[in-house]
């Protein structure tokens, strides 16, 4: 009878608890962007496609007259020039999505084979899907004294955050290098993301990751683990951009299998596996050659390369993309119109200028930190 008792008590609390949790069921995220279902409509114009470099925080830095001026004045822009091009793509309706929102695996009615088919995807009516997307966030050893970050770090708070050299000390900042100013805008304006998810970060491993050596020390990797899971958790999703930023269309298919086991082992082991594949220098070869073969086979499907047309194209067994790059080029003009997305007379910053220092990167080549191709770091 006590028995009876104590399970009918116990009932008498679960219903109270979920009558309790049922009142927040009414609205259990507040915040969610978008509104419900059926006032969304189904999109199916342009993908559009945009990517960064770190940014340039200190600008007095980088444009100082050095051998790397007009690298960093061609493929980079400064923080003040992301800023104002981030809220630019957010004024004018883009909303950030990923490839998985856009396509679907599904069977070929024919062959039985897995398949990928353009996914209908259901946006609201002024807004148009942005796949975003930063190269070489690895913080090489020839930008860090050039006004770049040279970490990202979790501090104290929890929160992700940077380390910046400032000419004479280290200076601890927040929301200056692309992935803090991302993330602290998507928290101000949460509808700028569809899925929650931000942006592919590409990696190379040669010196690195994130700014820890760990292609040399266990420690390092250990810290790099951290904050690349602290970037998954945060939106973030990882792609190869090869060990050695090597060009793709000029490397036979038995070196890019040497190259791509080194990332394997030495950055996919950190940030997880990845079906993204980022062609450094923009080379990507033909979809025919042995090169593309051995990447298929190796596991990639997603092959982001740069072009202004920022083509999307959904093959059965992979997707090709080409990527618009906001860099300095950009900025200055150099792509053409770029209105539908940026303004760009706007976000060019006063600080930005070209050096008389060779308008080649020939200089920038013989420090290139062991890559073979890694001036322009596309
Ligand atoms: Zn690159």
């Amino acid at each position: 009878m006590k028995k009876l008792k104590h399970l009918f008590r116990l009932f008498l609390y679960l219903l109270t608890l979920m009558s309790f949790s049922c009142r927040f069921d009414e609205n259990p995220f507040p915040d969610v962007p978008y509104p419900a279902e059926e006032k969304l409509t189904e999109y199916s114009g342009k993908i559009y496609n945009v990517f960064f470099h770190p940014l340039i925080i200190y600008p007095q830095y980088a444009f100082d007259n050095d051998r790397y001026h007009n690298w960093l004045s061609d493929w980079f822009v400064t923080y003040n020039e992301a800023k104002n091009m981030i809220e630019d793509l957010y004024e004018n309706g883009f909303v950030l999505v990923t490839v998985e929102d856009l396509v679907d695996q599904v069977s070929d009615d024919d062959t039985g084979k897995t398949v990928f088919r353009r996914r209908k995807l259901k946006l609201p009516d002024d807004k148009k899907p942005l796949l975003l997307s930063i190269d070489d966030l690895n913080f090489y050893k020839n930008t860090i004294h050039n006004g770049t970050a040279f970490k990202l770090f979790i501090d104290d708070d929890g929160k992700l955050s940077e380390k910046v050299y400032n000419g004479s000390s280290i200076e601890i900042m927040r929301g200056r290098s692309f992935i803090t100013l991302i993330d602290e805008f998507v928290d101000k304006h949460p509808d700028f993301s569809f899925s929650g998810k931000k942006g592919l970060i590409a990696l190379t491993g040669m010196d690195g990751i994130l700014g820890y050596r760990s292609n040399s020390s266990k420690k390092e990797v250990r810290a790099a683990r951290k904050v690349a899971d602290y970037l998954k958790n945060a939106g973030w999703y990882f792609a190869s951009h090869t060990y050695s930023h090597i060009n793709i269309r000029k490397n036979d298919a038995a070196y890019i299998e040497i190259d791509d086991l080194k990332w394997k082992n030495e950055v996919s082991s950190i940030t997880g596996e990845t079906g993204h594949f980022v062609f450094p220098l923009g080379s990507s070869p033909s979809e025919n050659s042995r090169q593309f073969d051995y990447l298929l086979k190796s596991g990639y499907s997603f092959f982001w390369s740069v072009g202004v047309d920022q083509e999307f194209r959904v093959e059965k067994n992979y997707i090709f993309m080409n990527r618009l790059a906001a860099d300095g080029k950009c900025v200055t003009g150099k792509y053409g119109d770029v209105s539908g997305l940026f303004n760009i007379k706007k976000a060019v910053d006063p600080l930005r200028t070209v050096s008389n220092y060779g308008r080649n990167t020939v200089a920038v080549k013989e420090e290139s930190h062991g890559a073979k191709e890694s001036p322009s770091l596309n």
